[in-house]
């Protein structure tokens, strides 16, 4: 399998290449050239496999020849057997719809079945290269931890992550600084996300530093977090319909576009998904790029669900490069018009083809908190608040005989205050959280200053 880019440029690269490269050095964002099938009888075959077992044949088509299979089954082994489900994502069905439960890693979110793969892959290919890597990233929340927990204890890596500082849940501060292996260099910037961001762009941006010290990104551009969320579409259908003559819906608490366009691309490879349910908060950019054609960038307001307070989805350009035909070209031309005016607007044509793919609900602060009122109260099962809204959304377009999954992308435990807020306790805590106010702690305070960051990089860099 082969790799390219969005905006053209960038070709015939292969799926390791693909990986390390991240962000395609046009500027675009890499992509398969084609979509790989998966038939029938291999989706029949699914119903008794187990999740790693799954895993490995969809991943498996996206890497070629890349890898000898016993070690991308090792890999994959290896990143799910963090995880403290046996089905690593296990489905149960709750009032009338099916949850997804996509926490059971080591922090709590869905990130982590993207970034516990992604991690390992780094550390194989680093091997293989005999080559290193220093991570920076910046995080309002969850991608830190998740990060930080795929590459902990790992030769050949070093993690640098810039949180606000105070800015963060008690509990997503905790997860990242009582992390103290070696690698691991939390710092806690006097500024807000945003500066975290800047800073960012400006230490990428200087391509000879960049060079130096070998610097990595774990945002979500990488595909290889994108091929890791096909996987549970895949293994949602296998629980809950086995027989590939069935339909399934899935509703999708949606904030940069990572997880809904996995489950585009699964319906790409044949898994018979009628409705794709794009759920958003407040912050409705893409709804409103679904429901009415207009893709325009508002103020981001602040939320109970804020790992989905987002207003430019990163993710958003891979699927506009399907939607415009797979033409490059026009697609840059898009993207460059978007730069500048910061919207975008579709004709009626393009629109018709956006509604094939997608149905769209924005779920507001209210009815978010009504939700998981309700479904508590019913079932006595708590949803964390970006659960909530794609719960909401999903019985809104649930249809009759069709088994509506909800993706379950946090642990209520993780955002307690909103929990409490709507059901007036707090929620139970997991394992992993038991304690952790007394586990040691490792952060440094800094100011959102771009040189102070590159120093402390430099001096700390592998
Ligand atoms: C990141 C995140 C989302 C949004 O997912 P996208 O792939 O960015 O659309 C939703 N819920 C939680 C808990 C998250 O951490």
């Amino acid at each position: 399998m082969r790799y390219i880019s969005t905006r053209g440029q960038v070709d015939n690269i292969s799926f390791k290449d693909a990986v390390m490269m991240g962000l395609a050095t046009d500027g675009g964002l890499l992509l398969p050239e084609k979509i790989p099938l998966i038939d029938a009888q291999q989706l029949d075959a699914f119903a008794s496999m187990s999740y790693a077992q799954i895993a490995f044949a969809i991943i498996s088509r996206f890497t070629g020849d890349d890898f000898p299979a016993a070690e991308l089954r090792a890999i994959i082994e290896r990143s799910y057997a963090s995880f403290t489900h046996a089905q690593v994502t296990p489905v149960v069905a709750k009032d009338g719809i099916h949850i997804l439960e996509l926490f059971h890693g080591p922090t709590l979110a869905f990130k982590d079945v993207a970034l516990q793969l992604l991690g390992n892959l780094f550390e194989y290919l680093l091997a293989e290269r005999d080559s290193k890597m220093n991570i920076l990233g910046a995080t309002s929340g969850d991608t830190g931890s998740a990060a930080i927990y795929g590459v902990r204890g790992k030769e050949r890596i070093n993690i640098f992550i810039m949180h606000p500082h105070g800015k963060v849940s008690p509990i997503q501060e905790m997860q990242m600084t009582t992390v103290t292996d070696a690698n691991v260099f939390n710092l806690a910037i006097r500024g807000t996300f945003d500066d975290g961001q800047r800073i960012i762009k400006e230490v990428f941006g200087d391509l000879e530093f960049k060079e130096r010290y070998h610097l990595g990104a774990i945002n979500s551009i990488n595909f290889a977090r994108v091929l890791a969320q096909i996987v549970y579409y895949f293994y949602a259908f296998s629980r809950v319909c086995g027989s590939s003559d069935k339909q399934i819906d899935f509703a999708v608490p949606t904030g940069n576009f990572g997880d809904i366009f996995a489950g585009y691309l699964a319906k790409q490879m044949g898994l018979p998904i009628g409705r794709l349910v794009l759920a958003t908060n407040e912050n409705n950019i893409l709804e409103r790029f679904v429901n009415a054609g207009d893709y325009s960038v508002g103020a981001v307001v602040e939320t109970l669900s804020p790992s989905m307070d987002i207003q430019i989805a990163s993710n958003f350009e891979r699927y506009l490069f399907y939607l415009l035909d797979r033409d490059s070209t026009r697609l840059r031309r898009t993207m460059d018009e978007f730069a500048v005016t910061h919207r975008l607007d579709f004709s009626t044509a393009i629109r018709q083809r956006i509604g094939d793919d997608f149905v769209a609900m924005c779920v507001d602060t209210q009815h978010t908190l009504a939700q998981m009122r309700d479904f508590h109260s019913s079932c006595g099962y708590v949803l964390d608040p970006h659960t909530a809204v794609g719960v909401h959304a999903g019985k809104h377009f649930q249809r009759d005989g069709v088994p509506m999954v909800c993706l379950a992308t946090a642990h209520p435990a993780k955002f307690a205050a909103a929990v409490e807020q709507a059901i007036g306790q707090p929620p139970q805590q997991p394992q992993s959280l038991q304690g952790i106010e007394q586990r040691p702690r490792r952060c440094q305070l800094v100011d959102a200053d771009t040189t102070i960051i590159k120093n402390y990089l430099a001096e700390n860099a592998i």
